[in-house]
């Protein structure tokens, strides 16, 4: 058991393990620390989301679904490899699962006992990591993503000294869950252990792990209906699970839990975040202006994607957009994700300075 580790120090972890995380938006600051309590830390939880993209996906996570509300789990593993934090704090993942498994994961028995039980509130006590998989038993787990579950399960282990076994799949803790589905957790315990006997990597080289960039738009599926959206074979009790799922589960863990949960005041938001937040897809339409635009102008120019004649107009135009692909292309992305339209991923990559702070000071 352990207090749970700050964002900073969790930052710290991942990256020291050898990974590339991403910071998206205001992770730091959100969690649902006001509905229920949050610590003490006993363990990780891996689940699938059951969906697909990784930018829908991200999104889906860090701001939830109308009948239950993000952060849905700390860090979203990509196809990639990489880790996307979305929350600090207490997220809606684990819901209600086995007090008996909860104790062996305590004890670090090396048997888990079967989670026949829902009495017990797992957002408390579990960080929690969401793998992109549509969890349809097809859905391939690219080795980088297998290697980056171990990786971040490792690094919170290291970090709170914890063995393996404080390491389970959301179908060990909830019943009826089966996620994460294709993700045998004894064998991935077993290299978890491995890499625990070993000194951590230390932090990633720029280009290391750099496969492929996933996708920027989402794709078509999902991500077109947004969060909440329906996923094939994803609903229903004993379906997919996951937070891109129909299913109800993992709210029912969201409420005051064992009832002696404390209040914390909401933290002020910062004023001006350094980089311009991404503004949603739908935002760039012709007609579309605005200083922000101007600003992703000169930052395309800046990566010599730019292809303007003089200075980048705040108006969203054809010129824009041409640039707008170059930079998701150098990004790696192709086709439907390089069209030129901005996507979150790459619109973070860009790091557009913040407008209205530019204003301010
Ligand atoms: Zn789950």
């Amino acid at each position: 058991m352990a207090a749970p580790l700050t964002a900073s120090a969790l930052l710290r972890a991942l990256r020291g393990e050898g990974l590339v995380v991403h910071e998206v938006r205001n992770w730091r600051r959100h969690n649902r620390n006001t509905k229920g309590r949050w610590g003490l830390l006993h363990g990780v939880m891996i689940h699938h989301t059951a969906t697909e993209g990784t930018e829908s996906s991200v999104d889906l996570c860090y701001d939830g679904r109308s009948d239950l509300p993000g952060p849905l789990c700390h860090g979203v593993i990509d196809k990639r490899g990489e880790v996307h934090l979305v929350g600090n704090g207490r997220a809606n993942h684990a819901g209600l699962g086995d007090r008996d498994v909860l104790e062996a994961v305590i004890n670090e028995d090396p048997e888990l006992p079967e989670d026949n039980a829902a009495d017990t509130d797992g957002n408390r006590h579990f960080y929690g990591f969401e793998c992109i998989n549509l969890g349809d038993g097809k859905d391939p787990w690219p080795p980088e993503q297998r290697l980056a579950i171990e990786k971040v399960s490792a690094a919170i282990c290291r970090a709170h000294g914890w063995s393996e076994r404080s390491v389970i799949g959301h179908k060990e803790w909830q019943p009826g869950k089966v996620d994460p589905r294709g993700i045998v957790m004894d064998a991935l315990r077993g290299r978890i252990k491995e890499r625990l006997a070993k000194p951590a990597e230390g932090p990633a080289h720029p280009g290391d792990g750099a496969t492929g960039p996933g996708t920027d738009s989402g794709g078509p599926g999902p991500g077109d209906s947004g969060p909440g959206g329906s996923v094939p074979g994803g609903s229903g009790p004993g379906g997919s699970g996951g937070p891109g799922s129909g299913g109800s589960g993992d709210g029912s863990g969201d409420g005051s839990g064992s009832g002696d949960g404390t209040t914390r005041p909401v933290p002020p938001k910062p004023q001006h975040p350094p980089y311009e937040p991404f503004p949603g897809r739908d935002f760039f339409r012709p007609g579309a202006s605005g200083p922000a635009i101007a600003a992703m102008g000169r930052r395309l120019v800046a990566e010599g994607c730019g292809h303007y004649r003089g200075e980048p107009a705040p108006e969203w135009t054809e010129a824009h957009r041409k640039a707008y692909a170059a930079w998701q292309r150098k990004l790696g992305f192709r086709g439907k994700d390089a069209d030129g339209v901005p996507g979150r991923v790459s619109w973070e990559r860009l790091r557009v300075p913040n407008t209205q702070r530019m204003q301010a000071s």
